[in-house]
């Protein structure tokens, strides 16, 4: 009814917008370019070390089937996300989970199947206190909106020591560490084989080194009945 009276606009022109991104400005944001790695999304700008595979996953072991980010992590994507995240826009998740309706739509081999769930990545209590929301949570919700998908929250985030000191200042194997302790298995989840579907898709705003990806989907991956795990969030730090 409201929007009746004031029309949603376009966060970024101020033009009329249904979810507050119009496809002018959508279209703009930057998106990762082509080619990718298979494995994890990122751009190989064509110099992959082996086809379709980058340098930076080569160490890792893979709990995820696929990775995918629709953005870069600049400019007005910057923003938005930063804005979703931290200053209690969440009517953003509507539009950046559009960007990510049309991601998925764009692949025919995931949007050919219809028993996928969707899991959010999970905060910790205090942030979820202070945010007053799970960002994450709030994309898929919307996500699976769109696309006709359950929401799933099988998974819980626990506070560690290392996250009293900023995570950015962790080296990347210290910051797989701390993800593989916080990320588990929630406590009121229950374990029978038949309570989640075969077919997930982790959902986050940011992927940036891959650890909280790789710590989430190796719980989801252990559990009985999970065939396949994959990673959707909106944007990548590149
Ligand atoms: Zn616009
Ligand atoms: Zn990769």
């Amino acid at each position: 009814m409201l929007r009746w009276i004031y029309p949603v606009t376009c966060v970024v022109c101020g033009e009329s917008a249904p979810l507050y991104l119009c496809d002018s400005c959508r279209e703009k944001l930057p998106h990762v370019p082509r080619p990718l790695c298979l494995y994890c999304g990122a751009a190989t700008f064509g110099r992959a070390s082996e086809p379709d595979r980058c340098e930076a996953c080569a160490p890792f072991t893979r709990p995820y089937s696929w990775a995918r980010s629709a953005l870069v992590l600049e400019g007005e994507t910057r923003r938005l996300v930063h804005d979703l995240k931290y200053h209690r826009a969440s009517y953003l998740a509507t539009p950046l989970a559009d960007v990510l309706y049309r991601l998925w739509q764009s692949n025919p081999r995931v949007a050919s199947r219809q028993d996928w769930a969707l899991v959010p990545v999970p905060i910790d209590s205090r942030r979820h206190y202070e945010r007053g929301y799970n960002q994450a949570a709030l994309l898929a919700k919307e996500l699976g909106r769109m696309l006709g998908f359950p929401v799933v929250e099988p998974l819980t985030r626990l506070l560690s020591e290392e996250d009293k000191r900023s995570m950015t200042r962790l080296s990347a194997r210290a910051r797989q560490q701390n993800a593989n302790k916080v990320y588990a298995l929630s406590p009121s989840w229950p374990r029978e084989a038949a309570s989640l579907p075969p077919h997930l898709v982790l959902v986050d705003d940011v992927y940036t080194t891959g650890a909280t990806a790789r710590a989430c989907a190796r719980v989801l991956a252990s559990l009985p009945g999970v065939q396949e795990v994959g990673v959707l969030t909106v944007a990548r730090a590149m």
